[in-house]
């Protein structure tokens, strides 16, 4: 039940293809805005922070100046009459959008800008410490105000302390000026994102370019247009992917044309028989009073041409079958002596025909994995092309032998050899060296092809040795354990 509603989820998933540009452009607007935004954040924060303390120092001083002032004045005393301490007091409170309030030896509130706190006792914990000598000064960030406490010295040389000056200071002002430049600040990064979209977008499609381009070229040889000029040399992604694929194509181009090659070559070698035939036919038939040894003799020569035909559609049958994969192969354990025995036995009567003597020499015992059927038929093919294209009175020698990891089997003749420079092209189908004795011997040259098919079923290697007028030897190694 689980297992099925995995399998459903899976096949449900859609199969979403993104273009190379999508990525690319939110890579490089990301890349883009990220360091934009940090860096004006920061610009900000700072702006702020140092409007901010810039701000602090100048009331610091000013309550300085004002505390000095009181000092020399007398303020706290009552020996200035005329409140212009007073005023200046309420005028500096106005300039900082603040409060000030002053404070006598007996913690009560001698002037408060606000006129509320007036003659009220006030023992907060910064009066104190002023008293004590410490000014204090701090920031509150949630209601956006500073408040600073200094003291006022009285003027006798001892120096004490005869009060204190408070004053609360609104920050608002300078956070509603970062406020419009950080609204300024969004606005430009605003721009700055669209033009980097803008930009991002024109950077891919000069990138994709060469892609596009090698792909336009690859949708006409997808339409058949094989010869199409696929280079594409704007990358060496491109340049790669191009020379890929034009390897690709001829590799495919090679194996079209030997397929027609095969084609034609297969009609030809069929319809030599069926002219040959058609032709004996014809001249007994155009003959009235034809004699009776003439006909036996056609008929004859008819008989070896229908042989023939029937031995090149068995050739081809069994080629076909070699074409297809190895999981064909019926593996079993197969002793080579006793398979090469039979083989000899079957092939004795031809050879005894052409005056051709067999021999067989077994060095060790080889039992192999192997298609016995297949590499009989190999086999067969190599003695039968050695009794064929042997001398009379010649021989064959076959020989078994095997060393710990391959077996091999070597098939030598005393016959008529293989120019060297024919050694290639003999596994070629169709391929023979003299045409017309391996017509006449009945041979469809595909025995060859066959045999080497059969052994690289079997990943093993077969090897050729000949001279002209001095005999072959074929030699076929094959690994003693099959390899899947
Ligand atoms: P065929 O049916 O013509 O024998 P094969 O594929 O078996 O076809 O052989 C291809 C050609 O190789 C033959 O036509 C022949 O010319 C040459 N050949 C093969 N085996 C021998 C051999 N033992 N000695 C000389 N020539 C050979």
């Amino acid at each position: 039940m689980k297992n099925e509603r995995k399998r459903r989820r899976f096949i449900r998933r859609p199969d979403v293809t993104v273009s190379l540009g999508l990525p690319v452009v939110v890579l490089l607007v990301l890349f883009g805005m990220i360091p934009t935004i940090l860096c004006t954040q920061m610009l900000i924060t700072s702006l702020r922070q140092s409007h901010l303390d810039s701000r602090m120092v100048e009331i610091q001083n000013q309550c300085q100046i004002l505390s000095s002032k009181m000092t020399r004045t007398g303020y706290l005393r009552g020996e200035l009459k005329d409140g212009s301490m007073d005023n200046e007091i309420q005028a500096l409170a106005d300039v900082y959008s603040g409060r000030i309030v002053v404070i006598n030896k007996d913690f009560r509130i001698i002037q408060d800008t606000f006129h509320i706190a007036e003659r009220r006792l006030m023992v907060a914990e910064e009066v104190i410490r002023c008293f004590q000598g410490e000014s204090s000064s701090k920031y509150n960030r949630e209601r956006h105000y500073f408040a600073q406490a200094i003291p006022i010295y009285d003027s006798t040389p001892v120096n004490g302390i005869e009060g204190v000056l408070v004053i609360t200071a609104s920050t608002e002002g300078i956070l509603a000026l970062t406020d419009t430049v950080f609204d300024k600040a969004v606005f430009l990064q605003l721009i700055v994102f669209l033009i980097l979209i803008l930009a991002a977008i024109v950077a891919v499609k000069m990138l994709l370019q060469p892609f596009k381009e090698l792909q336009k070229k690859l949708d006409l040889v997808a339409a058949g247009a094989l010869d199409t000029d696929i280079s594409a040399n704007g990358y060496q992604e491109t340049k790669d992917i191009s020379r890929a694929v034009d390897i690709t194509l001829s590799k495919l181009k090679e194996v079209d044309q030997s397929r027609q090659e095969f084609v034609s070559n297969v009609s030809h070698e069929l319809k030599t028989p069926i002219t040959s035939i058609r032709v004996l036919a014809d001249s007994l038939m155009g003959m009235d009073e034809a004699p009776m040894e003439l006909y036996r003799e056609f008929m004859e020569d008819i008989s070896d041409e229908i042989d023939r035909e029937s031995k090149i559609i068995d050739d081809l049958l069994s080629l076909v079958k070699m074409d297809k994969s190895e999981a064909d192969l019926n593996i079993t354990q197969v002793d080579i002596h006793v398979l090469v025995k039979q083989i000899l036995k079957r092939l004795r009567p031809i050879a005894n025909k052409r005056k051709v003597e067999l021999i067989l020499a077994s060095i060790r015992e080889v039992t192999a994995d192997v298609d016995e059927m297949k590499l009989s038929l190999a086999i067969s093919n190599l003695i039968e092309n050695a009794i064929k294209y042997n001398s009379p009175e010649g021989w064959v020698h076959v020989t078994v032998d095997a060393d710990h990891k391959f077996f091999y089997v070597k098939v030598a003749d005393s016959g008529i050899g293989i120019p060297e420079s024919e050694h290639d092209r003999i596994f070629d189908r169709f391929y023979r060296v003299d045409k017309a004795r391996s017509r006449a011997t009945g041979g469809s040259g595909l025995g060859l092809s066959i045999t080497r098919n059969v052994v690289l079923m079997h990943k093993g290697a077969i090897l050729l040795n000949s001279k002209v007028g001095e005999g072959s030897t074929f030699t076929l190694r094959i690994p003693l354990n099959y390899i899947a």
